[in-house]
């Protein structure tokens, strides 16, 4: 099956928002297998199961393979969905849960939100979510209405009046101090994830569900 480029947006010069139309079947907070012009890679679907169709948030990395064919693209593309993987499901956010993601793991968490909107769900979360400037974070002003606490810290922009700098065990002290008897789902780029998994052993956290790239 394939998916159809409908929308392409830059929300920031490194950053793509992709609208797709296609009939793919997946659950809230999977990412896709896509294959185009001999390579294939895997992003995290932005959008729920219902909404009717599938987003991504994508870095762009410079000479990256698929990064230059998304910044080639034009609406009407298409891409080749040859697989659908995932960590992350909405069983994990039945209980208490905590998420810590950074730049483009915040994408499954998107899918998982909406999909617990769509489905009456009431949810218990604490997220914070690492970016380098406020504008890098996708769909500001959605987070809170999906019912989570949800907090940005920002490492690169001295003048952001909210939080800022890296997640860190003083941050997940003071905005999730019962994180013993929560459940953890990290996402982001590898490096990211595994500074949080050293992290979270280090506060004797013990159900942690990671997914990294
Ligand atoms: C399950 C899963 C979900 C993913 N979801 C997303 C997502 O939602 N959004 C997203 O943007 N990506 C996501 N990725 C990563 C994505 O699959 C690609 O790896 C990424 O887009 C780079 O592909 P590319 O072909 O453009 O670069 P490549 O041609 O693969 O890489 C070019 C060079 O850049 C290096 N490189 C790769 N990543 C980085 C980086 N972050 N910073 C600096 N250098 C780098 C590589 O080591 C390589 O040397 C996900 C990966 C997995 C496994």
């Amino acid at each position: 099956m394939n998916i159809r480029l409908l929308e392409k947006i830059y929300f920031t010069r490194e950053h793509l928002y992709l609208v797709f139309e296609g009939d793919v079947e997946f659950e809230a907070g999977h990412a896709l297998g896509i294959e185009r012009e001999g390579v294939k890679r895997y992003y995290s679907v932005a959008s729920a199961p219902s909404d009717g169709v599938i987003t991504f948030v994508v870095h762009l990395i410079p000479g990256g393979r698929m990064s230059g064919i998304f910044e080639r693209a034009e609406p009407g593309d298409e891409w080749k969905v040859v697989d659908v993987v995932g960590k992350f499901s909405l069983d994990l956010l039945k209980g208490k849960t905590a998420v810590l993601s950074a730049g483009t793991g915040i994408a499954p968490f998107r899918s998982l939100y909406r999909e617990a909107l769509h489905r009456g769900m009431e949810l218990d979360v604490i997220h914070l979510h690492s970016a380098r400037y406020l504008h890098h974070v996708p769909f500001l002003g959605e987070w809170e209405k999906y019912g989570v606490k949800f907090v940005p810290t920002i490492t690169r922009d001295p003048n952001y009046p909210g939080e800022r700098g890296r997640i860190d065990g003083e941050k997940v002290k003071k905005y999730v101090p019962d994180h013993g008897e929560r459940t953890f789902l990290v996402c982001g780029p590898s490096a990211f994830v595994g500074d949080m998994v050293r992290l979270l052993s280090s506060l004797g956290v013990k159900k942690f569900v990671v997914e990294g790239w």
